[in-house]
């Protein structure tokens, strides 16, 4: 085997599950100096969610909004050890965390155990189903990259399909009808896109779709955006209409079949009807899901008995009912929404109290040490010196103690709504600023180019836009 650095046997080993939002602001802002840091994670990159809509229809590349997890490693001041591997299980009793990686060419390799002093769990969420049967087979999802290119393939395969000799009306109508369950920023952003794309490119490379192609939007509740305020509400409704995106509220999707959907509203008479939706392609975008991993996890704890949507924390993130295990972003549940800005928010505040942990724990074993030396100390002069620095320790330590809980700062909502335009909630001073339409979309721009990841996400991001812009969207099927 390929010799490994040995970790040092003087620092606890701290293991950090994921390479998401919350784990990658944490290694980000992390002094590594200060444990033995081991990543592990099935994704070797770290992913710029808010951008993924626009990889649906090649508006953006997805790899311009990738950043390779070793890019940035290997960077921080003491070496980080990453492993490309899927934690199966975390027994908390033992301190171990078990991993499988996902690859063919591991061999026999197979489950692998790892010990830790400290834990982070970052692992995210997974897809909500609810259920409903038929759409892990027929569906797809918008959380991975895997899934921005399965969409980008499956709107070509519709649109080429439906243009075939001798298709049935029928099946052209079918296979143009592109639905979208859920009514959350990510199904609104992916219909805004997706009717970006026939607007602006589609109907100029495939005429003979113009008069077919149509985006339908499903939602359960009364409305969509249920996050953002009432007037964005309405203008993102509006806006849908202008676009002719239909958008069906108060309609829940029971079941999924390979060619239609079936779809639960109440009629005028207040009968509960079921009709049957044929689509082409059928995009599932109901929100978040605790991942396995994290359920066993939470059974093995009895003060997480009675915790549905993830692992309970308390106010400095420590997964309740341990003390070593912390856990950020969407599969935590601190009473803030599952978003990017939470879990980013929550990373960097682990490092800051890890590093505040790391100067605790050094200042104790001086003291300790000192208070030794002390009581050893035979002339009265030294134990007074030595109880200067004690003192001096003291006042030093009081100081360190002092970091408070986490508290989220919330900057705003933003989300993109198609045909170049936005809507967004900010924060303001003490009140709250709702604006929509195509300056917000100037404003979503630069917002979410500034966050990106790196000076080469923003450059690529930035070529991507340009490109479709002066030659339209690459429509190739690959
Ligand atoms: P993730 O970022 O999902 O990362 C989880 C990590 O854990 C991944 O690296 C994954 O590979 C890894 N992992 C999974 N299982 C295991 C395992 N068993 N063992 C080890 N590692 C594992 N939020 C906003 O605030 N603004 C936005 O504009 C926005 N846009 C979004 C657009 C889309 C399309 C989507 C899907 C989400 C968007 N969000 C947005 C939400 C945001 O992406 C999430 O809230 C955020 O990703 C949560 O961060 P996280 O670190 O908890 O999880
Ligand atoms: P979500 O949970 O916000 O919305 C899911 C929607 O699906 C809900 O409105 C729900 O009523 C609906 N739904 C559930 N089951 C249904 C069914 N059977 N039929 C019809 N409708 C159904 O999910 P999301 O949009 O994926 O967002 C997940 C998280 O990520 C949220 O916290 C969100 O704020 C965040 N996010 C933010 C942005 C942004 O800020 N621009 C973008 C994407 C995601």
């Amino acid at each position: 085997p390929i010799e490994q650095q040995a970790p040092d046997p003087s620092k606890k080993t701290l293991v950090v599950l994921g390479t998401g939002w919350g784990a990658v602001s944490l290694l980000k802002n992390l002094d590594t100096e200060n444990y033995n840091v081991v990543v592990i994670s099935p994704r070797n990159y770290f992913l710029f969610t808010p951008l993924l809509p626009s990889c649906t229809t090649g508006t953006i590349e997805h790899r311009s909004i990738m950043e390779p997890i070793r890019n940035f490693l290997r960077h921080k001041v003491a070496a980080v050890k990453y492993y490309e591997a899927e934690v199966t299980k975390i027994d908390h009793e033992k301190k171990v965390v078990y991993m499988s990686p996902d690859s063919d060419s591991a061999g026999q390799l197979g489950q692998q155990e790892l010990a830790y002093d400290m834990l982070v769990v970052g692992v995210g969420a997974e897809n909500a189903t609810f259920g409903v049967k038929g759409v892990r087979e027929h569906g797809c999802f918008l959380k991975e990259v895997g899934d921005a290119q399965k969409i980008r393939k499956r709107i070509m395969d519709c649109c080429e399909t439906a243009t075939l000799k001798d298709q049935s009306p029928e099946e052209v109508k079918r296979l143009l009808h592109m639905v979208v369950v859920g009514g959350g920023p990510t199904g609104v952003e992916f219909a805004g896109e997706l009717q970006d794309f026939f607007e602006n490119d589609l109907k100029k490379w495939i005429p003979e779709i113009a008069d077919h192609f149509r985006v339908t939007l499903v939602e359960a509740l009364p409305n969509v955006l249920p996050m953002f305020s009432k007037s964005l509400i309405e203008y993102t409704e509006q806006t849908f209409k202008e676009e002719t995106i239909e958008i069906r509220n108060k309609t829940s999707v029971k079941n999924v079949t390979e060619k239609y959907i079936e779809a639960e509203y109440t009629d005028a008479n207040g009968q509960k009807q079921v009709e049957k939706i044929p689509y082409g392609l059928l995009v599932w975008a109901t929100g978040n899901a605790v991942r396995p991993v994290v359920k066993d996890l939470m059974s093995q704890i009895p003060a997480q008995k009675d915790s549905r949507r993830g692992l309970a924390v308390n106010e400095y993130l420590v997964v309740k009912g341990t003390d070593n295990i912390w856990a950020v972003g969407d599969c935590a549940v601190a009473n803030y929404a599952p978003t990017a800005q939470v879990a980013s928010q929550e990373g960097a505040f682990l490092a800051r109290l890890f590093g505040q942990m790391a100067r605790t724990e050094e200042l104790e074993s001086r003291l300790a040490l000192l208070s030794e030396e002390q009581s050893r100390a035979a002339k009265k002069e030294d134990r007074d010196e030595i109880l200067r620095e004690i003192k001096e320790l003291q006042r030093r330590f009081r100081r360190v103690k002092q970091m408070g809980p986490f508290e989220y700062s919330h900057q705003g909502s933003l989300a993109y709504i198609g045909s170049e335009k936005a809507v967004a909630d900010i924060s303001w001073l003490t009140g709250n600023l709702a604006s929509g339409g195509q300056l917000t979309y100037l404003f979503w721009r630069s917002a979410y180019l500034s966050m990106c990841f790196s000076t080469r996400n923003r450059i690529l991001v930035i070529m991507d836009w340009t490109k479709s812009y002066l030659f339209g969207r690459d429509v190739s099927r690959e």
